[in-house]
């Protein structure tokens, strides 16, 4: 029998994180399963994670993810209790998928391949009986009240329930262009406008674009309005992250960089911000003041050049005297006080004016989307649309770099799949 001459029980509509696990967890309880996804291969999102290495999620509870994930971690508490961070795990080393947690409290598959993970959640899902069908673009969803038409290019498919797990609008090269909020809309949903999430952000300065590809481990980043309530009132920090960031040819990018981007991309006047390096972060103001001035004293007969190397790498350095206007034979002890006040505020507080981001189309997530409210936290139907499902990035739910964004997707598709 064709996939159009049957009525389904569930159909999933989305092979992601969140689809795959949807799929699994309703075919596990014996439902008639089919998803349907718009790409020519399962979990791209997947495969494409983590720098192909897949950050499947973090060494924490569910408490902590939920907390990560901000003002609607709430929302997950169900989810995550159904399907916690170690339970993702053993599912994914049932298929002979070893995972490592790193040091930053990630979890990767030791085999540092993002393919194995993509592969494992597939094999689940077809190990439990459901129909996945890749080269499906769903182009409409409607409801007669009792069941679900759903129109693919090659015809229409019938279900008594939906999940829809299209994801948001990040990486639209990937399929996900947005669709399920359109359907979504059309059942009554409300759809908090999508912004795009864990993005690079860009710079007009040409300094960043001399360092291009190189990493700090750990740098302060924060995203600063310089225009103050009064006058001379200082810079106001309007988010802050501590974490690797990277120089790129446009700017800046690596984890601290990503996790302070939905900021720039919710602010009115984005282009007015700043953003702000801070390579000493481990130390406050005080406290570098402090040190660095008695490591100019018992060095005095260092070349600034050199000791600066003690700070920052030497590519690095050579930016930060050019900015400071200080020639790098300098002894240390030959600096005068402005330059040593200059060279403190570059390695503590180096700014860059912010000409954007770039936008969904480099974005990890998208932050926005369908309202949480109107979904029922404990089965993921639709309050609106019974019979409707809701789960992974398509629903108003991002959270910061570290696995939390597959794990929300994991959790909440599984549940999804345990009621429809
Ligand atoms: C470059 C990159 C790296 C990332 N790295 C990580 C990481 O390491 N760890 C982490 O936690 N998160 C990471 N993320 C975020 C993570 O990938 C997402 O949060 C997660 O994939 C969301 O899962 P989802 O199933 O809801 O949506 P998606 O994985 O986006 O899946 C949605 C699926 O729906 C399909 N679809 C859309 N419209 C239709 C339609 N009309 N018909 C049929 N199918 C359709 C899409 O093709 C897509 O396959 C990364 C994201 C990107 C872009």
């Amino acid at each position: 029998m064709s996939i159009y001459d049957q009525v389904w029980d569930v159909v999933v509509i989305g092979g992601g994180a969140a689809g795959l696990l949807a799929a699994t967890s309703a075919a596990d309880r014996g439902r008639n399963v089919l998803l349907l996804e718009k790409n020519r291969k399962l979990g791209v999102k997947i495969l494409m994670s983590g720098g192909t290495r897949c950050n499947i999620t973090h060494d924490c509870g569910p408490k902590e993810i939920a907390a990560a994930i901000g003002e609607n971690g709430r929302f997950l508490y169900p989810a995550l209790g159904t399907l916690p961070p170690c339970q993702v795990i053993q599912m994914i080393e049932s298929c002979n998928v070893p995972t490592k947690i790193e040091t930053t409290g990630k979890i990767f598959p030791a085999s540092d391949r993002a393919l194995d993970v993509r592969d494992a959640l597939v094999s689940l899902a077809e190990s439990a009986g459901a129909h996945l069908k890749p080269l499906h673009p769903v182009t409409q969803i409607t409801s007669d009240g009792t069941s679900f038409k759903i129109e693919t290019d090659q015809g229409d498919v019938n279900a008594r329930r939906v999940i829809l797990t299209t994801g948001g609008k990040s990486y639209p090269g990937c399929g996900t262009t947005g669709d399920g909020y359109t359907w979504a809309g059309q059942f009554g949903h409300t759809i908090v406008p999508p912004v795009a999430a864990l993005t690079p952000i860009r710079t007009t300065d040409a300094w960043p674009r001399e360092l291009s590809g190189m990493t700090i481990a750990k740098a302060g980043v924060s995203i600063a309005d310089p225009v103050g309530e009064r006058p001379n009132q200082p810079a106001k920090i309007l988010d802050h992250c501590n974490d690797s960031m990277l120089f790129t040819h446009f700017g800046f990018s690596g984890p601290a960089v990503l996790n302070v981007s939905r900021t720039v991309n919710l602010h009115d006047s984005p282009n007015r911000l700043q953003l702000n390096l801070d390579f000493v972060c481990d130390q406050t103001p005080d406290q570098f003041r402090s040190t660095f001035q008695d490591h100019l004293i018992a060095n005095g007969k260092s070349s600034i050049g050199n000791l600066l190397m003690d700070y920052v790498p030497r590519r690095l350095v050579h930016c930060l005297l050019d900015r400071s206007g200080v020639i790098p034979a300098t002894r240390a002890a030959e600096l005068n006080r402005e330059q040593a006040n200059r060279l403190m505020s570059e390695l503590k507080q180096a700014s860059f004016p912010i000409s954007g981001t770039l936008g969904f189309e480099k974005a990890e997530v998208t932050a926005g989307g369908i309202a949480v409210d109107e979904i029922d936290p404990k089965t993921m139907e639709s309050k609106l649309c019974p019979g409707l499902f809701l789960a992974g990035e398509v629903i108003n739910i991002d959270g910061p770099i570290g696995g939390y964004n597959f794990q929300a997707a994991f959790s909440t598709g599984w549940l999804a799949g345990q009621h429809a």
